[in-house]
């Protein structure tokens, strides 16, 4: 089966001249969206998906810039479409997530309503998996910020998507010879940011994994479609730069 990705944004949590990092998987005659920051609904826009036709979204944690079109999203499939979208979210994530949505979210002129009013919610455990249009999406703790339950995605033969997190270079070089493509964060600054990964810790995985691995999550310097095309002639064969609205034919 072939799988198409599209980035509906590449940037960081301050990006202004791009969209936040969310990702959008089509495969058969279903589809997984990654995040759903508010930059979504320009993005689907452009890119000629209705928002009424979302109905699977994985959220890989609670930084704003992953969840704040999630309150939007909610009331637009209420109002406009016709179907709750399922929510695939950490067991330990959903209460957290719901007292963020509430002040906006539980006062109706209906009455009141809680989160499964919006959303058909499904929580994961550690280390839980879920399956849809015949596709296995197992998710794993990443390293972002202590304390902070935080899950990337895998989807083999298919992506591995990092979410925000720090190289873990041991399961990322396990895991590559199982899919084709690696999505991986990468801040971009020439400095060190302790929760996120760097352009030099990217360059030390192997020479293999580099060349399945595409970048994302990254500042606005790199918003610019030249800059990032320079950085891929000067990587060619090697790591590269995904761009908001590109996609990425996988599968076969
Ligand atoms: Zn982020
Ligand atoms: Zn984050």
């Amino acid at each position: 089966m072939k799988m198409k990705i599209t980035f509906l944004g590449t940037g960081d949590m301050f990006s202004v001249e791009q969209h936040h990092n969310s990702m959008l998987a089509e495969f058969g005659d279903t589809h997984l969206v990654i995040d759903f920051p508010e930059s979504n609904a320009k993005a689907l826009k452009e890119y000629g998906f209705a928002m009424t036709g979302i109905h699977n979204v994985f959220i890989t944690h609670l930084h704003e810039d992953h969840i704040n079109g999630v309150q939007m999203l909610g009331y637009y499939s209420q109002i406009v479409g016709d179907r709750k979208p399922r929510l695939f979210i950490h067991e330990e994530l959903v209460d957290p997530l719901w007292n963020i949505l509430s002040p906006g979210m539980r006062y109706t002129t209906d009455g009141e309503r809680t989160m499964s009013d919006y959303y058909d919610i499904i929580p994961l455990p550690d280390g839980g998996s879920f399956e849809l249009g015949g596709v296995t999406f197992e998710t794993f703790r990443t390293q972002h910020v202590p304390g902070m339950v935080s899950n990337g995605l895998m989807a083999k033969p298919y992506f591995y998507y990092s979410a925000d997190s720090t190289l873990n270079r041991e399961r990322v070089e396990q895991v590559a010879p199982d899919v084709q493509l690696i999505f991986h964060e990468c801040h971009m600054h020439d400095l060190v940011i302790k929760s996120h990964t760097s352009l030099k810790d990217l360059e030390q995985l192997p020479a293999e994994v580099r060349r399945k691995t595409v970048l994302m999550h990254y500042h606005d310097e790199y918003a610019d479609a030249a800059k990032r095309a320079a950085f891929n002639r000067t990587y060619a064969e090697d790591l590269r730069m995904a761009g908001t609205l590109e996609s990425f034919e996988i599968g076969e």
